[in-house]
């Protein structure tokens, strides 16, 4: 495995990983099981932020501090970023929320823009991409590039399970944006799914079945 891509090895993702899989675990429970996993996860992404000496006043006097050096966007791919982008705003509400919409043409499995909103300046902020599902890499590859596009100059990728292609992909055509990643599975089905994976995150998590 590349050396920017980071897999978590906490306990209690791996299990939350296990409920997610579950062919039974209902949406209800994917959806909040996906959200506290985004916490999780958030620990690992959000030490690429930058912090500086500051001061505040405490109300017994001046105490040397530190604060973030630039702001946080979270960027979601949709729909199924929607999960960890909950949790992650948990972790950080001061965070911005963007949204980018790409969905893989059932055929050709290209990637497929069909929705972007982004804050105007994005250079000076750690953008965290988000993407349960790393399956080729292509939706994944295509934020990148427009993210880098817009501005961005610090990038980190979030995601949930990836394929080993679409992890390798992405870590080597992009080995500035380090990948964060609850467990690696072995293949991707001839419709692009991960195997075992857990299904369609976004259909699994809204309750399309
Ligand atoms: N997207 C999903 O939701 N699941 C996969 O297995 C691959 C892409």
């Amino acid at each position: 495995m590349n050396k920017n891509v980071f897999i978590s090895k906490h306990p209690l993702v791996l299990a939350k990983i296990a409920k997610l899989r579950d062919k039974k675990t209902p949406a209800a429970d994917f959806r909040r099981v996906m959200s506290e996993i985004g916490m999780l996860l958030a620990h690992d992404v959000l030490a690429n932020a930058e912090v500086g000496p500051s001061c505040v006043d405490t109300p017994l006097g001046p105490c040397k501090a530190m604060t973030l050096s630039h702001d946080i966007i979270f960027a979601a791919v949709l729909r199924a970023g929607l999960g960890l982008l909950d949790g992650l705003s948990k972790i950080h509400p001061e965070a911005r929320l963007a949204h980018i919409g790409i969905y893989r043409d059932e055929e050709t499995l290209k990637p497929v823009k069909y929705y972007v909103r982004l804050p105007e300046r994005i250079d000076g902020s750690l953008v965290v991409l988000i993407d349960p599902m790393l399956a080729t890499g292509g939706s994944a590859m295509e934020a990148v590039e427009l993210l880098k596009a817009r501005g961005a100059k610090k990038i980190c990728f979030m995601g949930l399970i990836g394929s080993k292609d679409g992890v390798k992909r992405l870590a080597s055509t992009h080995p500035d944006v380090p990948v964060y990643l609850g467990a690696v599975d072995e293949k991707l089905n001839n419709d692009g799914y991960i195997v075992p994976g857990l299904g369609d995150a976004g259909d699994r998590m809204f309750g399309i079945q």
